[in-house]
């Protein structure tokens, strides 16, 4: 086929010349194409490939704009810039650039193109030099998105880096550094500056673990900066020095985080967990495994475990210390059994657990194990933590020994039921028994007696010996029933020099005779105030009593023999 290039010369030297430039032509491996006003005169194959032209003859038919998409990606017109750039190339003869081309099936792709204006035979054309730099620009973008990939992970992490070169004295900081130290973009950097921006506190430190870094250490250090607004922040720096093969240093590079956040939440659970370990209150903390977390000293103490020292540098585990814990508190039914006494384990594992984790708290009363396998009553709160998505992240634990209240009570309800001269039963407690014996009575039909005792002409005993041996008489006289009662029998102060005695179980024949035993043995015994007689009633509980019906019947007798010259026993009358 003819070709532009073949046609029209004549020469024979110009003709071996355009030989040679036809074979280069046809076999370059760059797209070469020719065109003449706008239009495709001819293209080598390499062209006709790269634009997916079917043959030359397809070519003539086409408009060089038909290679270009309608716009470039600046935004500008293709065809516009396309013959801005045409018309500089034929008025230069040359001219270089990087256009977006389009291919006859659609794809588009970047180029470099370079532009020549060629005399020919038959006239000037120019010749486009293409080369498809579709590879090399989306390596370049890739790069490029990698290089934004590593400042956005840097701006998130809150890290920049930074290069400190010696030998001009300058330090220069990613734009992330700028942002954490809070300083303008373009404020050029140096050692002394740096320092400047260093909290004054901390300068000595910086300086030290620089001076470090300089033999050779790796510098690492954790400091406060002051910002220009006055703004303190925290933060962790990483380098490294560069020695060249004689051992001087060239340069530094490191990296800076902003780590205030961090800090700050650290030295809160420094503080929470200070306050903790200073409460007399037992804590545990719990993971969601039920693994055991932390115990306060107190606990700790409680237990017999070695107590923490949370000291201003030490690495806490999450925020929490499982130092010298036992391995059972690894899970939480064995922790449960370990500290607990069966019975309180059980009410823990079956009541308090499934209440805390539906109600998320519980509060009862349990009991602790000490170490020595001692049970000591405890309050107990348990609270269970939720994280944002409803799952349990943490128990925690609250207990109180309260047995020293328990105790109180204990000796308030002892106290309330107790005469204080004799350590007996008063008329409180012993009214509660008649009440029970008398439900016995209508129950089971058990028969039981009472004595009422009332010392004879007591006031004389006082008048002459004064209080305090009336005081020991009534003590006396105490002990000397208390010995002759069986273990089922309740003695108790009726008031003054009274005393009431319930008899379980016996009858009213029964309950005479013990009756005048104890006469007698009162009359019998030496008192501090001499020789001391007592009156005594006795009757039966009925089963259609009431208790003041039975205590009047009591009186009466009593006051019989009162009236009968004292020192008697009087049975009462039904
Ligand atoms: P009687 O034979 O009629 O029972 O004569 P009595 O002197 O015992 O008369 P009464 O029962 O009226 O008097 C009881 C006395 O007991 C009056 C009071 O001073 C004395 N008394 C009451 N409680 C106490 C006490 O706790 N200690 C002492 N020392 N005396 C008390
Ligand atoms: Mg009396
Ligand atoms: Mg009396």
């Amino acid at each position: 086929m003819d070709t532009m290039l073949q046609g029209g010369s004549s020469n024979i030297a110009e003709l071996a010349l355009l030989k040679r430039y036809w074979a280069a032509f046809m076999q370059s491996r760059e797209a070469i194409l020719f065109f003449k006003h706008g239009r495709l005169v001819d293209a080598n194959p390499s062209a006709l490939a790269l634009l997916a032209i079917e043959d030359r003859a397809q070519l003539l038919a086409l408009d060089i704009l038909c290679f270009s998409p309608p716009t470039q990606p600046s935004g500008q017109c293709s065809e516009a810039l396309g013959n801005a750039y045409i018309q500089q190339a034929f008025s230069k003869g040359e001219m270089a650039l990087e256009w977006w081309l389009r291919d006859l099936n659609g794809r588009e792709f970047p180029a470099e193109i370079m532009l020549s204006r060629l005399k020919l035979p038959d006239g000037v054309v120019l010749q486009a030099t293409i080369r498809d730099i579709s590879e090399r620009e989306a390596q370049r973008n890739a790069l490029l998105q990698r290089e934004k990939d590593l400042l956005d992970v840097h701006r998130i992490a809150q890290i920049g880096n930074w290069v400190s070169d010696f030998e001009s004295g300058e330090i220069c900081w990613c734009e992330q550094v700028y942002h954490i130290f809070g300083r303008p973009r373009d404020e050029p950097i140096t050692h002394d500056l740096f320092l400047l921006t260093v909290h004054p506190d901390d300068r000595e430190r910086v300086q030290a673990a620089f001076n470090r870094a300089m033999r050779g250490a790796p510098y690492e250090v954790i400091h406060r900066i002051v910002r220009p607004d006055g703004q303190e922040r925290t933060v962790h720096e990483r380098g490294q020095i560069e020695f060249d093969p004689h051992g001087r240093a060239l340069r530094m590079l490191g990296s800076v985080q902003d780590i205030t956040e961090q800090t700050n939440l650290e030295n809160n659970l420094r503080r929470l967990v200070a306050i903790l370990d200073s409460t007399s209150d037992l804590i545990t903390m719990h993971g969601p495994d039920g693994a055991m977390l932390y115990m306060n000293n107190a606990g700790r103490r409680f237990h017999g475990l070695p107590t923490t020292c949370v000291k201003k540098d030490d690495d806490l585990q999450c925020g929490w210390q499982r130092y010298g814990l036992p391995e059972e508190t690894g899970s939480l039914s064995a922790t449960i059994r370990r500290f607990h006494p069966e019975w309180a384990a059980q009410r823990i594992e079956q009541e308090a657990l499934p209440t805390a984790l539906r109600d998320g708290l519980w509060q009862g009363e349990t009991a602790l194990l000490t170490s020595s396998g001692e049970e000591v009553p405890v309050s107990q709160v348990i609270i269970v933590h939720y994280d944002d998505s409803g799952r349990v992240a943490q128990t925690s634990s609250m207990i109180r020994d309260i047995s020293a209240q328990k105790r109180l009570e204990a000796q308030l309800a002892h106290s309330a039921v107790t005469d204080h001269l004799t350590g007996i039963y008063n008329r409180k407690r012993f009214d509660e028994e008649v009440d029970k014996a008398l439900a016995r009575r209508r129950r089971s039909g058990v028969n039981t007696a009472l004595i009422l005792l009332d010392i004879d002409h007591f006031k004389l005993v006082n008048d002459t010996y004064g209080h305090d041996v009336g005081d020991q008489v009534l003590i006396d006289i105490t002990r000397l029933l208390q010995q002759h009662l069986r273990v089922q029998d309740l003695l108790a102060r009726w008031g003054g020099e009274e005393f009431v005695m319930l008899l379980s179980d016996t009858t009213l024949a029964d309950g005479f005779q013990l009756a005048e035993r104890l006469r007698q043995l009162i009359a019998e015994h030496t008192f501090s105030a001499g020789a001391i007689t007592a009156s005594l009633g006795v009757t039966l509980l009925h089963a259609d009593d009431t208790p003041s019906q039975c205590i009047k019947r009591l009186d009466l007798a009593l006051y019989q023999a009162k009236r009968a010259g004292r020192n008697q026993v009087v049975e009462a009358v039904v």
